[in-house]
């Protein structure tokens, strides 16, 4: 079993991702995993990258909504590296509703497809991936989930979903609980989940930025696995196919933060937060 190093994106054929990528690939030494869900569009982002000279990108399939291809990406790891360095969860999607536009989509409610489908892919494809490569996760390694500023408490008027999101105690387990509950019952308003078209958007990423915190805790009270650090960050935003290239940002200011991140060295960096300009920032 060879131990060289390995980092993974999710969602990295285009966007923020890729470019993800493109970035990680010059500063890291090891092979860089671009993975994707469409094969034939993970491989030709792959191409582009190494036909700029980027020896070190490799493809993987991998579907954040499909285990069985999450595992098996998994296993190549393993066998190929025996670990994995960098895990860096970026795939996500925003069911628009309404319309395409910013306030189109404000002014809209969310539908129960929107609720699911989001919570889905953003939250429940997220922890998938983290179940099944977090075990192969080497001393050291570095996590960065990609959340996003729509994602913060402000959106809730429920305290007491609010206190358990943000509760020392709370657990995966819980939090897990707290999001099905949401996709049953996020249509009725008098709950205190954001309204909104972009309500299930921010609901799946306040529980990306809520489950970080609770990552770290767990691998700080795991004394066989030292020094695994987990952030949430958001990008800012950025000009991107998510938002019909609206946001005043470059794919490269979006990528810069997640970067950083998974290469955090040193005694004095920031663990379990949510960051965005290379800033820790309240959620
Ligand atoms: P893009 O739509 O350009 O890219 C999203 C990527 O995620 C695509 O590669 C897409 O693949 C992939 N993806 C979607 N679903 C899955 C899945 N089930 N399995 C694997 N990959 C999947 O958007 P961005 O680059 O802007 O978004 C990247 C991340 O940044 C997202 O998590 C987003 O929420 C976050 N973000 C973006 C902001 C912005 O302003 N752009 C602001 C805040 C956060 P495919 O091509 O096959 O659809």
């Amino acid at each position: 079993e060879a131990s060289t190093a390995a980092a993974l994106v999710t969602g990295a054929n285009k966007g923020i991702g890729f470019e993800i990528v493109r970035q990680l690939s010059e500063q890291y030494p090891g092979t860089v995993y671009l993975t994707a869900r469409d094969e034939k569009r993970g491989q030709e982002a792959t191409k582009t990258l190494q036909n700029e000279g980027r020896k070190n990108v490799q493809f993987l399939r991998m579907d954040v909504g499909d285990k069985e291809s999450i595992e098996a990406a998994r296993d190549l790891i393993k066998k190929t590296h025996g670990g994995l360095d960098i895990l860096i969860n970026n795939a996500g999607i925003l069911v628009t509703a309404g319309g395409s536009s910013y306030q189109q989509t404000q002014h809209a409610s969310a539908t129960q497809d929107a609720i699911s489908e989001t919570i889905a892919t953003n939250f429940i494809g997220l922890l998938d991936v983290c179940r099944v490569m977090f075990p192969i996760l080497r001393p050291g390694a570095r996590v960065v989930n990609v959340s996003s500023s729509l994602g913060t408490l402000r959106r809730l008027k429920n305290p007491e979903l609010i206190h358990r999101l943000t509760s020392d105690s709370l657990t995966v387990e819980e939090l897990e609980k707290i999001m099905a509950d949401y996709v049953k019952n996020g249509t009725d308003e008098k709950l205190g989940y954001p309204t909104g078209g972009y309500g299930p958007y921010e609901m799946s990423k306040i529980g990306v930025t809520a489950l970080s915190r609770v990552q770290q805790r767990d691998f700080d009270k795991d004394q066989s696995r030292p020094d695994i650090v987990v952030n949430a960050c958001t990008p800012g935003y950025v000009a991107t196919d998510i938002n019909n290239h609206s946001g005043p940002r470059t794919v490269q200011q979006g990528a810069d933060t997640p970067v950083y991140l998974a290469l955090l060295k040193g005694n004095n960096i920031p663990k379990g937060q949510y960051l965005v300009d290379r800033e820790v920032l309240d959620w």
